[in-house]
């Protein structure tokens, strides 16, 4: 896990958390927290990939489908929400998030 932080407009207090939250149903404490899911998005669609974001209900807000050059980047196999992004996102895309959100970086809200 990445370890992330961003001054919280609401509280403004540094919150910590990292770009596989953006993947996980129960994120950003349960889309309690900071939600910081359209960050990661747009880390991705600034490199070319096309990307849907999902509002799960009381949940979190996730990153569900990836696309590049027509190509789905994330297999129907994958249990959205549950899986373990690293284990099913293609390498080049872990490797951008995790130089885009590296150890100890700051983050804009
Ligand atoms: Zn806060």
């Amino acid at each position: 896990m990445s370890n992330v932080r961003t001054i919280c407009p609401t509280c403004g207090h540094a919150h910590h958390w990292s770009w596989e939250e953006a993947f996980d149903k129960f994120g950003f404490g349960d889309g309690d927290d900071l939600v910081m899911t359209d960050a990661v998005a747009d880390a991705l669609r600034e490199r070319g990939y096309t990307v849907t974001v999902t509002q799960w209900g009381l949940h979190n807000t996730i990153i569900t489908d990836i696309n590049r050059d027509g190509a789905a980047l994330i297999p129907d196999t994958v249990t959205r929400g549950y899986d373990d992004p690293r284990k099913y996102l293609p390498k080049d895309v872990v490797d951008v998030l995790d130089r885009e959100f590296r150890d100890g970086q700051r983050i804009d809200y």
